[in-house]
């Protein structure tokens, strides 16, 4: 029997047999024709046809106001200069699909200056794509199982991919990506088992039984429910845990999910996960609606709302931004204030008219500070904006040495410990290879968060965490004692994460922290935390 190791998300394993992901596919490069332009042109008026039908459906099926942007779309596609420019590409011996990604291309120098219509301009190239991949014959979209029980193997899937996941996925293998990887987090929450960071899932085939234990941190090609690694257990001792447990959510299903759990109230919400797909600038009355509906499903308790964190491993595509070679080290969090300040007013006054509509107590906090001054600035821009708590997330290693200059200037830090991580170890989260210095039990990070946590007692700052790691329970009751004052966690965990901190008292927490300081490596820190939390449990 074959055994994968691999790093484990969720506490649930399942069985199931392997869909294998293929890779989108690519379009193929610019190309000549073979000499008869007039059926290259009738290519072209039907492919531009089919995408257009396609349009129409999507159309039908959705509200009023994206069907007039369908309509919209529609008429720039089927637009006749566009196709006589396109049309004289072919003349000029350019394939049909080669020809029409061209012509709209060419509209971007006409058109430069005029925002609106920059805006269409993205759809429109989205959809040349679209139109050269049906003459291709090749499928610009995700293939992924729509029925039966599959564990879908890849090597990666962005937060777009993960958003098609229907419920015939129900188990997740991915070659690549991290334990902090958009993958890990949305099967956390969606409690899908997954194991990730799995490089000898490549040899996995279609039709294979496999038991994804994620617990063990393996898949186990043949194996069945006998093989699965249980979880350590914890006995809750009193009815609430020592610090409160929040919930992490990114759309109102997450919200809606989390309000069936004990969670106490929001301690993340991921805005940028409901514009991920988005072509448009949402105007603020559909933020306003958007953000109500989902504060008010919210569970009972403080909501913690970040403002957008796009960039990087999120994009967003009406903020258009510019290919970099270093994304986690470019323009992304706060940083858009500079390009992007009117998106960041828009959200804030759309977060206060939601606070308002709905009655829920609201903090706001911004993603990606790096300095001091940058925290004040938030500060300032959003106290003018509404009537919440105002904070900052820390999780560049320059803000956690700058914490004492915050005194009297927040009300909290929520500390993002996927990025701290990655930041402090100078270690990209979506590289699968470096999955071990991402460990959240690696004491140089357990050792700044304690630097955290002390510092912004110092400064009268209340802090938190809301990364990955508050979704392990044992980690959990770490923050706990290292001085935390909430956690937040999937809202799978949340049930998970709220048992251990019942298991313990503050002092014994302490002490538990106290083992984990005095550890000096991450494998041999997790396994004296369990040691010292199963003592506890016999006490
Ligand atoms: C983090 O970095 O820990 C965090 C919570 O933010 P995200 O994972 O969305 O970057
Ligand atoms: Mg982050």
């Amino acid at each position: 029997m074959e055994v994968l190791s691999g790093l484990g998300v969720g506490l649930n394993a399942v069985r199931a047999e392997v869909f294998r992901v293929k890779p989108q596919a690519a379009l193929p490069a610019a190309a000549k024709h073979a000499g008869d332009a007039a059926a290259e042109k009738l290519t072209l008026r039907n492919a531009i046809s089919a995408v257009s039908a396609h349009l129409a459906e999507l159309s039908e099926k959705a509200g009023e106001t994206s069907a007039e942007i369908f309509e919209a779309l529609t008429m720039l596609l089927e637009d006749e200069d566009l196709f006589d420019t396109a049309a004289a590409e072919i003349e000029a011996g350019w394939n049909a699909g080669t020809a029409f990604i061209a012509a709209v291309d060419s509209l971007e120098e006409i058109f430069a200056g005029d925002d609106a219509f920059m805006e269409r301009l993205v759809d429109l190239k989205d959809l040349a794509k679209r139109v050269a991949a049906h003459i291709a014959g090749v499928s610009l979209g995700l293939d992924l199982p729509s029925s039966g029980r599959f564990v879908i193997v890849g090597e990666d899937f962005s937060p777009a991919d993960t958003a098609q996941f229907t419920d015939a996925v129900v188990g997740v293998i991915t070659i690549k990506g991290g334990p902090t990887s958009h993958t890990a987090i949305i099967c956390r929450s969606k409690s899908i088992p997954a194991v990730v960071s799995c490089a000898q899932a490549e040899g996995l085939l279609d039709g294979m039984e496999v038991l994804v234990d994620p617990v063990g941190d393996r898949v186990v090609v043949g194996g069945d429910d006998t093989m699965i690694t249980k979880a350590i257990s914890f006995v809750a001792k009193s009815l609430d845990p020592i610090i409160p447990v929040r919930a992490n959510i990114g759309s109102l299903e997450d919200s809606i999910q989390a309000a069936t759990t004990a969670a106490n109230g929001v301690g993340l919400f991921r805005t940028e996960l409901l514009y991920l797909s988005e072509n448009t600038v949402p105007s603020r009355q559909k933020q306003t609606k958007a953000y109500t509906e989902i504060l008010s499903a919210a569970p009972e308790g403080p909501i913690v709302v970040r403002t957008i964190d796009a960039g990087s491993d999120k994009p967003v595509p009406f903020l258009h931004m510019p290919h970099e070679e270093n994304p986690a080290l470019g323009i992304r969090g706060y940083r858009l204030i500079t390009d992007h300040r009117d998106f960041l007013v828009d959200q804030l006054v759309s977060l206060e008219a939601a606070r308002v509509a709905s009655g829920r107590e609201v903090w706001v906090m911004a993603p990606m500070i790096a300095t001091a001054q940058e925290a004040l600035d938030f500060a300032e821009l959003a106290r003018s904006s509404g009537s919440y708590k105002v904070g900052i997330m820390v999780e560049t290693p320059s803000i956690a040495m700058a914490l004492g200059d915050l005194s009297g200037k927040l009300d909290f830090i929520s500390v993002g410990t996927n990025d701290l991580s990655q930041y402090l170890f100078a270690a990209d989260r979506m590289n699968a290879g470096l999955g071990a210095l991402l460990n959240p039990w690696q004491p140089a990070l357990i050792r700044m968060l304690a630097k955290i946590a002390q510092d912004s007692e110092a400064a009268g700052v209340s802090s938190g965490v809301c990364g990955e790691s508050a979704s392990d329970p044992a980690f959990a009751v770490v923050l706990a004692g290292l001085g935390f004052k909430s956690v937040s966690a999937s809202r799978s965990q949340v049930g998970a994460v709220r048992s251990a901190l019942s298991s313990v008292t503050l002092e014994q927490a302490q002490q538990v922290a106290k083992v984990a300081l005095s550890s000096n490596n991450a494998e041999n820190c997790k396994a004296a935390v369990l040691d010292a939390l199963a003592k506890i449990a016999q006490e």
